[in-house]
């Protein structure tokens, strides 16, 4: 009786103590135990289960709120693939890191190469979708067309996966070209629309350390963040190992998302965490109304460049809060962003076709270190000859528009790696 009294007694405390114990020696053996081979693997520190319906949209490059993630933590993003010969080296490099990640997919491309796909969710990656074919102007279409881009995206995604489960419902718009129209049809299907709080213009002509460095002053002045990438450029191959690297010596954690489900709910959050960080703890809310002259004027700050490098000419007057009620109104003050410094736009003709493809897929396909590399592997059919679509007509077209408009590639974006 009495070794059972002292036992109910100092069970619990006991209990406590070897739980406690427990729970530390599993959080710092997390990495080994899910990277077996590799026990200094950055690793996946946690799963966020987020609700798109209760968060419609995300990303402090454009959106008041962003994921709820905690000082130090990273959600790594990947555009605009598969594409097999990049695409797979990223795979490859996030498996060796048991990183888990976030694809946005392109239609066209997982029907080039739905094995790339299927690739993606057998690795546990969360999938969402990006458009059926890329548009650079998706603001200037008409909603029924951008409906039209988003749905055959998702549809062809959903056929390369095979199966109608395990597609998120996260978007991001192309070039974050946003418009009231595009984000509310996306909302009313329950779908996330992500932004980013950071990119690493991957997409320009400059070199992995470039990329590298890009991504870690961006990452380091915003504290933690979304980082947008893209998984078919070999530049952002180059770079992401020594990415990685460096993530885990400065201590970041890497945050893998996924939508909720009725079996698995959304993580418990607090309204707050999803705003934009309070400047205390970070510069980006305190210069968000000068974003779309921070290009030019204070590269230090970092956030901003994506939005005009990702022509983004929808925000070019405003600031965050404005941006939702004035971008892509239909008789509001839309001609304004037509003087937005980008040359180009005007080489590419309106509506149409032209409206499908590039930006930023301008040198997202042109691979700086082997040029023509990845749209050669995109025209060249023979090696495709299983693959239904798309036509090799159509991956001509596809390389042809992606050259011209990474010839027009300007030079003349800042990239503001200069900032210490
Ligand atoms: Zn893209």
């Amino acid at each position: 009786m009495i070794g059972n009294a002292l036992v109910g007694v100092r069970t619990p405390q006991w209990a406590a103590l070897f739980l406690g114990l427990l729970a530390f020696i599993t959080a710092q053996t997390v990495s080994a135990a899910d990277c077996p081979g590799h026990p200094g693997a950055l690793g996946t520190s946690r799963t966020l289960v987020v609700d798109p319906r209760q968060h419609p949209r995300i990303g402090t490059m454009q959106y008041a709120e962003t994921l709820p993630l905690n000082d130090h933590e990273v959600v790594l993003t990947f555009d605009d693939g598969p594409l097999p010969r990049n695409s797979n080296q990223v795979l490859d490099i996030l498996a060796s890191q048991c990183v888990k990640a976030t694809f946005f997919t392109i239609g066209r491309m997982a029907q080039a190469a739905p094995e790339g796909v299927r690739k993606l969710r057998d690795a546990g990656h969360s999938i969402g979708t990006h458009t059926q074919n890329h548009p650079s102007r998706m603001n200037r279409m008409s909603i029924e067309r951008a409906r039209q881009e988003i749905d055959d995206g998702i549809a062809s995604v959903k056929t390369a996966l095979g199966d109608d489960t395990t597609l998120a419902p996260f978007f991001r718009i192309p070039g974050l070209s946003r418009t009231e129209a595009v984000e509310d049809y996306l909302a009313s299907q329950g779908i996330q629309i992500w932004s980013a709080d950071f990119p690493a213009d991957d997409w320009h002509h400059i070199s992995p350390s470039r990329v590298y460095d890009i991504a870690i002053k961006r990452l380091e002045a915003n504290g933690r963040g979304i980082l947008l990438l893209h998984d078919i450029q070999a530049r952002t191959v180059a770079a992401l190992p020594r990415i990685l690297r460096e993530l885990k010596a400065r201590g970041y954690r890497i945050v893998h998302v996924v939508p909720a489900t009725p079996e698995q709910p959304a993580t418990p959050t607090e309204p707050q965490q999803w705003q934009l960080h309070p400047p205390s703890e970070t510069v980006a809310i305190s210069h968000w109304p000068k974003i779309p002259n921070f290009v030019f004027a204070s590269a230090e700050m970092l956030p901003g460049p994506a939005l005009s490098d990702l022509d983004w000419r929808q925000g070019q007057s405003m600031t965050l809060a404005e941006a939702s009620d004035h971008a892509g109104r239909p008789g509001g003050r839309v001609p304004l962003p037509r003087e937005a410094p980008w040359p180009r736009q005007s080489s590419l003709a309106p509506g149409g076709a032209a409206n499908v493809l590039p930006v930023p897929a301008q040198s997202i396909f042109e691979i700086q270190e082997r040029p023509g590399a990845a749209t050669q592997e995109l025209a060249t059919p023979s090696h495709r000859a299983e693959l239904p679509v798309p036509t090799e007509r159509e991956t001509e077209g596809l390389a042809k528009l992606i050259s011209v408009d990474a010839s027009e590639s300007p030079g003349t974006i800042p990239v503001p790696v200069e900032a210490q």
